[in-house]
């Protein structure tokens, strides 16, 4: 038995495209996404030829992130033309196809794995420096059919997102396992919403007197009093969070790289709601710093 046709075809069209980057999740919800679509963002601003495909069928979100709501696709003969941004950042997804995204898309395995294929086969994305490929959360069945195709393009390795919480970081390390499994190296793991990130604007900060009485303290009053740091201020916030770290000691664990954190930041969900980039966007540009430092490693 010779070669799967679809593999040498699905290797043929990615001879164009120089590194091609998994983002995977153990589950929905972490920011896998808006992880994807601001990394494409940011190599797109550092001038590199970039490709986004949406391969997570069930939710596609990436449209919508990246500014793109009802567009769609055109063909050519060369095949299936991106969804552009910007001349250097095209957009594959199958939100571009499905006339009402309010519409479940409840397709099964097999119908899936052939539109996967054929957005691995059959768009043109000319020459690119990075392919980011947004994948389903989770790692069934789909998964493996899924790898095997990504693994015939010579794929470079996944980055996994995480949230903090234990309940998260369980479905990551069977994540990564089945990365090492069927041989995806494992490029780093990110841990999102990590701490929270709040302009000092929206806190409120008391003053605690020597009779016990609190005494609210203005933004401009605070930072006199932190000049002199003569008193005690507290900031108080009602919001009980987990600050972060387990997916760093997870990855230690694993032996797989630690790329960094993003933290939980009102900005950056805007960012994606409006899609918007926090590279060049002043309104949203809070967590610019840390996917940066991530972005460096990558
Ligand atoms: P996934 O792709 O893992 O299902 P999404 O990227 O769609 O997750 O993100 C889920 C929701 O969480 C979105 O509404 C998004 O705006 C929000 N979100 C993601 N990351 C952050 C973050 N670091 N801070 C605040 N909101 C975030």
């Amino acid at each position: 038995k010779g070669p799967d046709p679809d593999l040498v075809q699905i290797a043929e069209r990615m001879q164009t495209v120089k590194h091609k980057i998994l983002v995977l999740s153990g589950k929905g919800g972490v920011g896998k996404s808006t992880f994807a679509s601001q990394l494409s963002f940011a190599l797109a601003g550092k001038d590199k030829q970039v490709g986004l495909l949406d391969i997570d069928i069930c939710g596609p979100s990436i449209p919508k992130m990246l500014g793109l709501e009802g567009q769609e696709i055109h063909q050519s003969n060369l095949g299936w033309s991106p969804v552009y941004v910007e001349d250097n950042l095209g957009v594959m997804s199958i939100g571009f196809m499905l006339p009402d995204p309010d519409e479940a898309v409840i397709w099964r395995g097999p119908r899936k794995n052939g539109l996967i294929k054929q957005f691995l086969k059959d768009v043109y994305w000319g020459d690119l420096d990075y392919l980011i490929v947004d994948a389903p959360p989770g790692t069934s069945d789909e998964h493996i059919s899924i790898a095997q195709y990504l693994k015939a393009t010579n794929v470079d390795g996944a980055i996994v997102v995480t949230t903090p919480q234990d309940v998260a970081i369980i479905d990551v390390r069977k994540e990564i396992n089945f990365c090492k499994k069927v041989g995806i190296p494992v490029l780093g793991v990110v841990e999102n919403m990590s701490g929270l990130l709040q302009p000092l604007s929206s806190l409120t900060f008391k003053k605690i007197k020597d009779d016990g009485e609190e005494e609210d303290v203005t933004e401009a009053v605070l930072r006199e009093l932190l000049q002199s740091s003569q008193e005690s201020i507290y900031a108080y916030s009602e919001v009980f969070y987990a600050l972060g770290g387990g997916a760093e000691k997870m990855a230690k664990d694993m032996k797989v790289p630690f790329l960094g954190r993003v933290p939980l930041d009102p900005q950056l969900s805007r960012a994606a709601e409006e899609g918007r980039s926090c590279f060049t966007d002043a309104s949203c540009r809070s967590s610019a710093p840390f996917l940066n430092k991530i972005i460096e490693k990558i």
